[in-house]
């Protein structure tokens, strides 16, 4: 796991990137793909 990357939209914790390119929350485990994180950051 690198740097966080946004948030978990099932318990809000921030997720981290793995090696295979994708986003896991550490807390809840939820797997999401970079394309479902790409959106806009307000
Ligand atoms: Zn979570």
């Amino acid at each position: 796991m690198n740097y966080p990357h946004g948030r978990c939209r099932n318990c809000g914790h921030r997720l981290y990137e793995r090696l295979e390119g994708n986003y896991r929350c550490p807390n809840c485990e939820t797997d999401y793909s970079r394309d479902v994180l790409d959106e806009p950051s307000q």
